[in-house]
């Protein structure tokens, strides 16, 4: 789940992190009273759930609480990467003299939370990891043991040679790593944290995604999720108990268990073509469930032909089979739907979709080459 900035900054507040006092608005008049109350010159912050807010224009200084006002009437509203900003962050504009990355991840490979940090911070960090990765200092830190102090400072002493920097800096170190533990983040960073003329050290951005494994005994964090701010078909198969992933491709498919559903994404890619989705209706067989998991992807304009490849163990075929029926009779499907049926009742499964006049194949690879086939011809 990702937090936005204003909740971020909260979370890194709490934990010490030197950053400046702001508040949110949602309406341009908020963001004046906010400018006036903080005085002198603020930055107006689109509050969308992706990066690269700056270039896009949702980033603006304001000199006074009507510039304030026009730059966040202008924001609200604004559409960035296909997400439209609804509240805006007013903060104290900082003086800048550098911009330093601090990002801190969970890394699969190492199987550690891992340090980046980059004295090359501000707007382009994927550019700079793309272009220059060796400006990028990493650290894996052991979870045993934590971030110890000395690591803290080295990697400060790869941003800053000032010792004073580099002590509050190996301590915004620590305390983010405390943010990463204690809140079970998969990633939290800063971006950029900037020293001023005057040599403060102050962390101008804050980014935060908690792990959706940690929000059932995080009723604190769960709530901080925004949904009008999420892709609306994953907000909706959250809701319908669905794991469900948009992506970028026209074959929609509804996959039981995720091994399942990883291998059939596959499948459908070496057969040329692209999914739309990945989808797991889970284990245990519920007729709800496909009509949730039918509608959600038909939402999708993109898809053009849908697969469905069940395995049945526990899950029951016939069940399935079921839930199709109904999701056509409460709705109208418009693309073409392959269904691949094998295991658990299955005869039964058949019979229920030869009832309504749709066939059923056994074979993965057939109705993978099919669905691929008919995607193909739609688009
Ligand atoms: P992002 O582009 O979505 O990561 O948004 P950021 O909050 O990181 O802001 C982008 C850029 O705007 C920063 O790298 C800074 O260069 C600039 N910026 C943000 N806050 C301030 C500020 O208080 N003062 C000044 N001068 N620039 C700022
Ligand atoms: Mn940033």
């Amino acid at each position: 789940m990702n937090l936005h900035e204003y909740q971020a900054r909260e979370l890194l507040k709490a934990a010490g992190v030197p950053m400046f006092d702001g508040d949110v608005a949602s309406t341009p008049d908020e963001a004046a009273t906010i400018a006036k109350r903080l005085g002198g010159k603020v930055v107006v912050k689109a509050q969308v759930h992706t990066g690269g807010r700056g270039k896009a224009g949702g980033v603006k200084l304001a000199a006074t609480p009507d510039e304030a006002r026009e730059h966040a009437s202008r924001i609200l509203g604004m559409t960035i990467k296909d997400l439209v900003v609804q509240k805006v962050l007013v903060v104290p504009a900082a003086d800048i003299a550098t911009e330093a990355y601090v990002g801190l991840i969970m890394d699969r490979a190492t199987q550690r939370p891992v340090f980046m940090v980059s004295a090359a911070g501000g707007v382009d960090i994927e550019e700079v990891a793309a272009t220059a990765p060796e400006k990028i200092t990493r650290l894996a830190v052991d979870p045993v043991y934590g971030l110890l102090p000395h690591q803290a400072l080295s990697l400060a002493f790869t941003l800053y040679s000032d010792i004073k920097q580099v002590r509050t800096t190996a301590r915004i170190m620590e305390q983010l790593y405390d943010v990463f533990v204690s809140n079970g983040a998969s990633l939290a960073e800063i971006n950029p944290l900037v020293t001023t003329p005057e040599g403060s050290v102050v962390a101008l951005d804050a980014k935060v995604s908690i792990d959706d494994n940690e929000l059932d005994r995080r009723p604190d964090l769960a709530a901080l999720r925004d949904e009008s701010a999420e892709e609306p078909s994953e907000v909706m198969a959250r809701h319908a108990g669905i794991t469900f992933i948009k992506l970028d491709g026209n074959v929609g498919c509804v996959v039981n268990g995720a091994g399942l559903a990883m291998a059939t994404m596959d499948l459908v890619k070496y057969y040329g073509g692209e999914p739309a989705n990945f989808l797991d209706i889970g284990g245990s067989s519920n007729p709800e469930k496909v009509v949730n998991a039918l509608r959600i992807i038909t939402s999708d304009s993109a898809v053009k032909a849908i697969l469905f490849n069940i395995f049945g163990g526990i899950t029951r075929t016939d069940d399935v089979a079921n839930g199709i029926v109904a999701a056509t009779r409460e709705f109208k499907v418009n693309v073409p739907i392959v269904i691949r049926l094998t295991g658990t009742n299955e005869k039964e499964a058949f019979r229920i979709l030869e009832g309504v006049g749709m066939t059923a194949l056994s074979d993965m690879d057939d109705a993978v080459r099919r669905v691929v086939a008919l995607a193909k011809e739609a688009a």
